[in-house]
C-alpha cells in the first residue's frame, strides 16, 4: 500500500541561478579556478563567490606604484614632470602596479590564458588602491580598443574586460563603440619612443558623435604612453574635453628615445 505523503514529497527545486551563472558555476566545478600566480585552489569571497584573479598571498607580492613618480603619467621620476611627459601633450594616467616580472606574468596570463573573468580579481585590487573620489569627475570609461581581427584571435580585449569590473564598482557606463581601432600596427616592442608614436599614425578613429565631457580611457599597461596618447588625442578631437587615463600597471624605468622597452 502506497503512502500518499510519498507521492507529492518528491519535487525537484528548479535551479535559481541565472544562465550565465548556472554556466559560470558549471565551469567553476569542471575547471577550478586557481590564482593566476601560484596556480592554488582559490577561494570563496566575502559574497561566497570565487572571484577570479589573484589569491591573497600573491597579492601581497605584487609592488603598488611608490612615490617619486611623474605627475603626469606616474613613471618613476625624481622630477615633478619626467622628461618624456616634458616633451609634449601628454594625457595624464594613473597606473596601479608597477609592471616587474610579477606582474608581467600576471597580465601575460589574463591576455593569453582564455580566461577574462581574471579581471575582476585584478579591477578590484585596483580599486583597493585608488582614492574613493577617483572616479568623481568622470562621465563614462573607454577601453584602449583592440584591432578587430586580433580580437577575433584572442576572443576578448583586456582592457575592455578590465573596464567592464571596474564600472561594476564605479558604476560609470563602459563606451566600446566609439574609439575603434582601425588599423592594425606592428608590435610595439623594442620601438622608440617616436616610433611608437608613429606606429600608432591614424591606428584609432572615432565613430559617431557622443557629448561626453570627461573621459577615462582603460588600458592594462602603461609602457611609453604612445597608445594612450592615441586614443586621447582622438578623443579630445572629438570633443571629450578632458580625458584622464587608468592602467593596471606601469613600466617604472626611465626611458628615453633609444631604450628598447618590452611589452
Ligand atoms: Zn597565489
Ligand atoms: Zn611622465
Amino acid at each position: 500500500m502506497s503512502n500518499p505523503k510519498n507521492t507529492r514529497s518528491v519535487r525537484y527545486r528548479p535551479i535559481a541561478l541565472e544562465p550565465g551563472k548556472a554556466i559560470k558555476a558549471v565551469l567553476d566545478w569542471l575547471f577550478p579556478p586557481r590564482c593566476i600566480i601560484c596556480k592554488d585552489l582559490l577561494r570563496l569571497n566575502i559574497h561566497k563567490e570565487i572571484e577570479y584573479g589573484v589569491c591573497e598571498l600573491c597579492e601581497d607580492l605584487l609592488n603598488v606604484v611608490q612615490p617619486p613618480f611623474c605627475s603626469m603619467c606616474g613613471i618613476h621620476s625624481e622630477t615633478d614632470v619626467c622628461p618624456n611627459c616634458k616633451r609634449g601633450r601628454i594625457i595624464p594616467n594613473k597606473a596601479v602596479f608597477e609592471y616587474d616580472p610579477l606582474m608581467r606574468e600576471v597580465i601575460h596570463r589574463f591576455k593569453y590564458s582564455s580566461r577574462p573573468l581574471y579581471a575582476n580579481g585584478l579591477a578590484r585590487m585596483m580599486m583597493n588602491h585608488l582614492d574613493s573620489r577617483f572616479f568623481d569627475s568622470i562621465d563614462a570609461l573607454v577601453p584602449a580598443p583592440m584591432y578587430h581581427k586580433k580580437l577575433k584571435k584572442r576572443g576578448y580585449n583586456q582592457a575592455e574586460e578590465l573596464a567592464r569590473a571596474l564600472s561594476k564598482s564605479c558604476a560609470l557606463p563602459v563606451i566600446t563603440d566609439w574609439l575603434v581601432r582601425v588599423r592594425d600596427t606592428t608590435p610595439q616592442s623594442g620601438l622608440s619612443i617616436d616610433a611608437r608614436e608613429n606606429n600608432l599614425v591614424g591606428a584609432f578613429a572615432l565613430r559617431g558623435e557622443r557629448d561626453i565631457n570627461s573621459v577615462l580611457i582603460i588600458d592594462d599597461i602603461y609602457t611609453t604612453g604612445a597608445t594612450i596618447n592615441a586614443c586621447g588625442k582622438t578623443l579630445a578631437a572629438g570633443g571629450a574635453r578632458a580625458v584622464r587615463s587608468l592602467t593596471l600597471a606601469i613600466a617604472l624605468k626611465h626611458i628615453d628615445d633609444n631604450a628598447v622597452l618590452m611589452k
